[in-house]
C-alpha cells in the first residue's frame, strides 16, 4: 500500500536535521571537482546547469569551457547571432536549450540590465527556465532555499521516504518536490541541492546503489525493507519514432548549398543540406522535385546515413542535385539558403548528423583540390 504524502512528509521532517547534516559532510569531502563548482558567477552557473540536462558530466565539461570562452558574459551572449551560438553547440543535442540560452540573454540584456535576477518567480518568466533550472540557479548562485528534483534526486528520495509511484505520476512528482522543499530550508541550500544530486550521480545509483558507503543509509526507508531495486520503478521508454529525410547534396566550384531551418522544432535554428521527411514507402525523386522544381537535375542515391538519436532513428538519404546557379526562394521551412564555401561550413551550427553525412560524401580536402 503507497504511504500518504503526510505520512512521507511528517518522515522527511523528522530525519531532516540528521540527514541534512549527514548529506552536507559527506559532500564536502566527495564531491568531485567540476569547473562549474569553481565559479560563483550566476550566468556561468546557469550554462552549466542547461548543459547537464539529460547529458553526462564528462559530455559537458569541454562544451561548457568552449561556450563561456565564445561567449563570456550574457551580454556577449545576447549580441551573438544565434548561428554563432548553435555552432559552439553543435554535437551536444538538444538545440532548443541552445535557442533557450540564447533568447534568455537577450530579455535578460532587455530587462535586467544583463544580470540574472535573483528570485526563482523571476527566472521562471525567461526562456528555458522550468522549474529544474530556475531551483538549482536560485539556490547555487543566489543562495536561496529553492528545491530542485532533477533524475537523481528523484531517485534518491523516492528511496530515502519509500515514494511509490511512475516517474510520470504526478502525484509522486508534488510529493518529491514538497519533501526536496521542505529538506532544502536551511543553511547552504545550494550545496544541498548539489549533494542530493552528486549522491544520485555517484552512490544511489540505478543499477546496483552503493549503499554500504551511503552517508544516509541509515535513514534509508527502502534500504530498511529491501526495496532498493524496485524503486523508482522504470520509466516505460517512449515508442521511437522514425524520421527518414530525402537530402540534397548541391555543390559547385567548392561550395555547398546549405539552408538554415526555421527556428521552432527538431534541428530548429541549424544549418544543413536542404532536406524533405519522407513517408514510409515515399519516392525520394519526388520529394526532392518537390524542393526544387524542374531546374534541378537529381543523381543516384550516394549515402544513406543512420543515426540514433535519444527519442527517435534519423536516416539520411543523400542524392547529388544539380542547380542553377542563381537560387529561388528558399521553400517555406527555411529561413534562408546560400552557397557556402566548403572550408566554412564547419563554422555554421549544422547538427553532427548533417555535418557527417557532408564529410562523407564530399570531404573539405576534395573541393579544395577542385577550387584550384
Ligand atoms: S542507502 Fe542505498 S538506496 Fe538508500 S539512499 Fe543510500 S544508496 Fe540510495
Amino acid at each position: 500500500m503507497p504511504r500518504s504524502q503526510d505520512e512521507i512528509l511528517a518522515d522527511a521532517r523528522s530525519a531532516r536535521r540528521a540527514l541534512r547534516e549527514a548529506l552536507l559532510e559527506w559532500f564536502d569531502r566527495n564531491q568531485r571537482e567540476l569547473p562549474w563548482r569553481e565559479t560563483k558567477d550566476p550566468y556561468a552557473i546557469w550554462v552549466s546547469e542547461v548543459m547537464l540536462q539529460q547529458t553526462q558530466v564528462d559530455r559537458v565539461i569541454p562544451y561548457y569551457a568552449r561556450f563561456l570562452d565564445t561567449f563570456p558574459t550574457v551580454k556577449a551572449l545576447a549580441s551573438a547571432d544565434l548561428t554563432d551560438v548553435l555552432s559552439v553547440w553543435r554535437g551536444l543535442g538538444y538545440y532548443s536549450r541552445a535557442r533557450n540560452l540564447h533568447a534568455a540573454a537577450s530579455e535578460l540584456v532587455l530587462k535586467f540590465k544583463g544580470r540574472l535576477p535573483e528570485t526563482v518567480e523571476e527566472l521562471r518568466t525567461l526562456p528555458g527556465f522550468g522549474r529544474y533550472t530556475a531551483g538549482a540557479v536560485a539556490s547555487i548562485a543566489f543562495g536561496i532555499e529553492a528545491p530542485l528534483v532533477d533524475g537523481n534526486v528523484a531517485r534518491v528520495l523516492s528511496r530515502l521516504f519509500e515514494i511509490d509511484g511512475a516517474p510520470s505520476d504526478k502525484a509522486r512528482e508534488a510529493t518529491l518536490w514538497s519533501v526536496a522543499e521542505l529538506l532544502v530550508a536551511g543553511s547552504r541550500p545550494g550545496d544541498f541541492n548539489q549533494a542530493l544530486m552528486e549522491l544520485g550521480a555517484t552512490v544511489c545509483t540505478p543499477a546496483n546503489p552503493s549503499c554500504l558507503l551511503c552517508p544516509v543509509r541509515k535513514p534509508c526507508r527502502a534500504l530498511a525493507h529491501g526495496r532498493v531495486d524496485e524503486l523508482p520503478p522504470p520509466r516505460k521508454a517512449p515508442p521511437r519514432k522514425r524520421l527518414e529525410l530525402a537530402v540534397a547534396l548541391s555543390h559547385r566550384d567548392g561550395n555547398v548549398l546549405l539552408a538554415r531551418r526555421a527556428e521552432k522544432g527538431l534541428f530548429g535554428g541549424l544549418w544543413e543540406m536542404p532536406a524533405l521527411p519522407l513517408e514510409p514507402g515515399a519516392n525520394p525523386y519526388a520529394a526532392l522535385r518537390k524542393l526544387f522544381g524542374k531546374r534541378a537535375t537529381i543523381g543516384p542515391e550516394m549515402l544513406v546515413l543512420e543515426r540514433t538519436l535519444t527519442h527517435r532513428d534519423l536516416v539520411l538519404r543523400l542524392f547529388p542535385v544539380a542547380l542553377p546557379p542563381r537560387l529561388k526562394l528558399p521553400p517555406e521551412q527555411y529561413l534562408e539558403w546560400k552557397w557556402v564555401p566548403r572550408d566554412e561550413t564547419k563554422q555554421l551550427g549544422m547538427s553532427s548528423a548533417m555535418e557527417s553525412a557532408l564529410d562523407e560524401v564530399l570531404p573539405p580536402e576534395a573541393t579544395r583540390v577542385k577550387a584550384r
